[in-house]
């Protein structure tokens, strides 16, 4: 079974991404639930929670549909203890709310070093932010996304995500997403069948698909290996319609959130019936 969808927004509260996804006809969604560019947001209330539940059992998403994100402020790899503080205070929050929401997945990007630590003390900084945070809070798992390495962002290298689970004490809350757009733009090749299974079967040897939580199903405005982060609709881009098709006929990818955060929010519907359709298409070959 494959879980589809979108990050739709949840603006008006968090019970309205729910809605939003079933107009698009999701089977799956992620969402913010807090504003993605602020440190602070006011506490879940009981009537928020209810409403989101109520919203989620109504259209038929079950917690392992849902890929929640985190802000983009959090840097868990942070070389300033100041803020890193800050940041590890902030996860922990963001950890929380998916509790109370009955969430059992969130989704970040691992951190950067911003140039004034090592690869290696960043990824192990970033593997105790997760340490830490896990201990505070309960029954949600952490779930690195792979970047496209752009700037000081490590996690573009399967090698990175691999470090930090290796640093991760509770080895059951921990996860990864893939994101295609990354990947390409990190220099893992997508654009043919034969490509998408020599990449996956890296993605296999060196972290393991027993750690997979979810994807990001995006095309990319960006070259491949450029390191540049440009999502684009899917077939638009450089990777091109094969890599999906692929991706919808592999029952690795079943039973996790996919998650489309193209560029154009009006075309998800049409996006997500033909991911959708993928599944039953002649193969690629
Ligand atoms: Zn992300
Ligand atoms: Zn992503």
């Amino acid at each position: 079974m494959k879980y589809i969808g979108a990050h739709v927004s949840a603006s008006g509260g968090v019970a309205n991404a729910a809605i939003r996804a079933s107009e698009i006809g999701a089977t799956a969604f992620a969402l913010f639930t807090k504003n993605q560019r602020q440190w602070r947001a006011a506490p879940l209330t009981d009537e928020v929670i209810t409403e989101f539940k109520a919203a989620c059992e109504k259209y038929g998403y079950g917690p392992g549909q849902i890929l929640p994100h985190d802000s983009y402020l959090i840097n868990l790899g942070h070389p300033v203890e100041e803020a890193l503080e800050k940041s590890r205070e902030a996860f922990i929050d963001e950890l929380s709310r998916c509790q109370q929401l009955g969430l059992t997945l969130l989704n970040f990007h691992p951190g950067s070093h911003l140039m004034q630590i090592p690869v290696d003390d960043c990824l192990a900084r970033i593997a105790e932010s997760i340490n830490i945070a896990l201990a505070q809070t309960e029954g949600v798992t952490a779930v690195i996304e792979n970047t496209a390495g752009q700037g000081s962002n490590l996690g573009f290298a399967f090698e990175h995500l691999a470090a930090i689970i290796d640093g991760v004490e509770d080895k059951s809350r921990v996860g990864v997403c893939i994101d295609t757009c990354h990947a390409f733009a990190a220099g893992y090749d997508l654009r043919s069948e034969e490509a998408c299974e020599k990449t996956f079967a890296e993605f296999e040897r060196i972290v393991g698909f027993k750690y997979l939580r979810g994807m990001h199903l995006n095309d990319a405005k960006s070259a491949f290996g450029s390191r540049v982060d440009r999502h684009n609709s899917l077939g638009e881009g450089n990777i091109g319609h094969d890599a999906f098709r692929w991706i919808m006929q592999d029952d690795r990818f079943d039973g996790i959130p996919l998650i489309l955060e193209t560029i154009n929010p009006d075309i998800w519907a049409e996006e997500i019936a033909w991911l959708k359709a993928q599944q039953t298409a002649e193969s690629v070959a």
